[in-house]
């Protein structure tokens, strides 16, 4: 089966009921309930159409990757939407970030935070935070790498009253093998565990799985998947 979804019109409720099924079976293989994983809709670069489509399907978390685009795209997202940036973020577009997202899960540096965090309070809104892990090591990814950082850049959150952290963020290396896949998504896991002990607290989200590795991220605990072309087809260039 090719992961490449079929983007001719119309067929985007095909596709949902095809990830929806894979869900449902990766949670019971893994002894998991369904509601224990959220579905992102991952709408970067995909036509405002097949948006709307999204939306009149019921889907409700979306994943963004630019600012640009997001703008571009908001009056289409109703108040019951709820979207996160997925994408690289960077400091001098903090006060669109601060006013565009629910979330940002491209978190993975101390003045970042520090940057969100000023606009935050200009802006008078508060904002969810994943932490973004590199998992894989490969040097063109963006992400903390370490627990040390990753710890730094956590306890800047914590010191930002309207960032709040929900979980931790990684993209898996791009493979469709088993070992380098749950490694990663364990490494995730692994993190999110110590910083737990570390804040002596809950850190609900591990935001891992895409259109072609879902299964193994939610094997491995993933509360939250984030599909693109799986569900909307080949992204426009
Ligand atoms: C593009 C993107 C996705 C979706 O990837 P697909 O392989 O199309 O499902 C998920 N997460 C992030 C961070 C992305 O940039």
């Amino acid at each position: 089966m090719s992961i490449v979804a079929d983007n001719r019109a119309g067929n985007l409720a095909d596709n949902l009921a095809v990830i929806e099924e894979r869900i449902q079976s990766a949670c019971l293989r893994s002894g998991r309930s369904r509601d224990s994983v959220r579905l992102m809709a991952v709408t970067k670069r995909q036509p405002p159409e097949l948006l709307e489509e999204a939306l009149r399907l019921g889907l409700r978390l979306f994943g963004e990757s630019r600012i640009q685009e997001t703008k571009a795209k908001h009056a289409l997202f109703p108040p019951s939407a709820e979207v996160h940036l997925i994408g690289h973020l960077q400091r001098n577009k903090a006060r669109d970030a601060a006013q565009l997202y629910h979330a940002v899960q491209s978190i993975d540096a101390v003045r970042t935070v520090d940057a969100l965090a000023s606009r935050l309070e200009e802006e008078g809104r508060e904002i969810g935070a994943f932490l973004e892990v590199n998992t894989s090591g490969e040097p063109s990814k963006e992400g903390v790498q370490g627990f040390g950082d990753l710890l730094q850049v956590a306890l800047a959150i914590e010191a930002s009253p309207r960032i709040s952290l929900q979980g931790l963020m990684t993209i898996a290396p791009y493979t469709a093998e088993e070992t380098p896949l749950r490694r990663a998504f364990a490494q995730l896991r692994d993190y999110r565990d110590r910083l737990e002990g570390e804040l002596g607290r809950a850190v609900p989200d591990l935001s891992m799985g895409m259109s072609g590795d879902l299964e193994w991220a939610i094997r491995e605990g993933s509360t939250l998947v984030r599909v693109g072309t799986a569900l909307f087809g080949n992204r426009l260039s």
